[in-house]
């Protein structure tokens, strides 16, 4: 993972596969990344949420991968300990703690929990009985110069924790290195987003979805955006197919690898999802870390704090965020993804409902699920009536894109 194959220069991504079908094979590539790196002797450490910062994980010499669940199938098997009314991503991620059926969870020498949400932070005093965790203390008022502080020295014990932990020295040569890796890759991901600015987008949310890992800073991966860059930008560029498709901007929760059935279900009703301001797509990755302030920790500390998470109050940076992407993307419907009991983000739902209908006057519609697929039926009759309202305001005003 260090940068040295990460310039930015042209690259020669694996001939053999397209990048889609490179991310199609995401969990194998990072599960033969973590064995060898386990082999070397590099630690691996979970992550469960962006506030926590991979550029300091990378400089210690370990391996990042996220741990968050995006399976039904584990479920059950959370239910046995956590209540059923719980958040499916919860419960999914803990449910392979008691399966020990995630690999990279069972190699993990050590997990990052953070105080966002009240079911994650109680999930994880139980996962704590399982593996060795460590706790960033998150403060949920993040723009005041308290909340920064705060931050900066939970920051710097983590960077503390690992040092002792793993015997290493994290200097600021490593974390400008690691810093250079993700704003890198961060860069990448949002070119790769903003393909979705055209009028005839030539990938589907679907697709965007798919490009990216479990484990970021991958030299492999950042070739193979480089590569699907190259072919979208250059000469022999493919022609938009989705120009009479609607275009939604999908808001709320992440959809974690293996739970996109409500991406599925809007693009097989006929809208496109062409932007995601989730956790799963842009929300992380608008701004990057100021490669060159003076002390690298601080910048970190500084750049994941703006993440406009519910978790905060107030979260205006969020609908400010919003604003931002309507007017770049120009969506003709908001979908608004909220995980079942998820309370922070469906309380926030309201603020994000008037906002697109008194403010981007925009068809809005709020789907409330879980991982099972139990309400598909219902949700498609939902989503085919928003596109069908969407399409009539369409025809109303012809040449207007929102
Ligand atoms: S939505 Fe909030 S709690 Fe979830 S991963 Fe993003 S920042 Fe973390
Ligand atoms: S979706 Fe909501 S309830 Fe679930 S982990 Fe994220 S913030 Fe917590």
């Amino acid at each position: 993972m260090s940068d040295s194959c990460c310039t930015g220069k042209k690259t020669e991504p694996n001939a053999a596969a397209s990048p889609l079908d490179h991310f199609r094979r995401m969990i194998p590539n990072c599960l033969a990344y973590a064995r060898e790196a386990k082999a070397q002797g590099r630690p691996i450490v979970g992550i469960f949420c962006e506030y926590t910062p991979r550029e300091i994980i990378m400089a210690a010499g370990a391996a990042p991968v996220c741990m968050c669940g995006g399976s039904d199938a584990t479920i059950p098997a959370a239910e046995t300990e956590l209540p059923s009314n719980l958040c499916p991503l919860i419960k999914s991620s803990y449910g392979y703690a008691v399966q020990r059926s995630n690999p990279f969870l069972e190699m993990a020498d050590l997990l990052v929990a953070e105080t966002t949400c009240d079911g994650k932070k109680k999930m994880y005093e139980l996962l704590a009985r399982r593996k060795r965790m460590h706790v960033l203390e998150l403060p949920q008022k993040p723009d005041t110069p308290a909340a920064f502080d705060h931050w900066l020295r939970e920051i710097t014990e983590f960077k503390q924790a690992l040092e002792n932990l793993f015997a290493v020295q994290i200097t600021d040569e490593k974390l400008r290195a690691a810093i250079r890796t993700m704003n890198q890759e961060r860069a990448l991901r949002r070119c790769i987003a903003e393909l979705m600015t055209a009028d005839a987008p030539p990938l589907t949310g679907r697709d965007v979805l798919l490009l990216k890992s479990s484990i970021s800073g991958l030299c492999a991966d950042l070739a193979q955006y480089r590569g699907l860059l190259e072919t979208m930008e250059g000469p022999a560029a493919p022609n938009g197919k989705n120009a009479n498709s609607v275009r939604i901007l999908l808001t709320g929760v992440p959809m974690p690898h293996g739970a996109e059935r409500v991406m599925d279900l809007i693009e097989q009703a006929g809208g496109l999802v062409v932007c995601q301001e989730t956790c799963t797509g842009l929300k992380p990755i608008l701004e990057d870390v100021d490669e060159a302030a003076a002390d690298p920790l601080q910048a970190i500390a500084r750049k994941y704090l703006r993440i406009p998470c519910s978790c905060m109050t107030p979260n205006e940076r969020r609908l400010e965020s919003l604003d931002a992407l309507v007017a770049a993307y120009r969506p003709q419907a908001v979908v608004d993804l909220v995980w079942m009991a998820c309370l922070t983000y469906s309380v926030e739902s309201e603020q994000v409902r008037r906002r697109c209908e008194e403010q981007w006057r925009l068809p809005y519609l709020k789907i409330e699920t879980d991982y099972s697929p139990s309400d598909t039926a219902r949700i498609t009759v939902r989503v085919e009536a928003t596109l069908e309202l969407a399409r009539q305001k369409r025809a109303a005003s012809p040449g207007r894109t929102q």
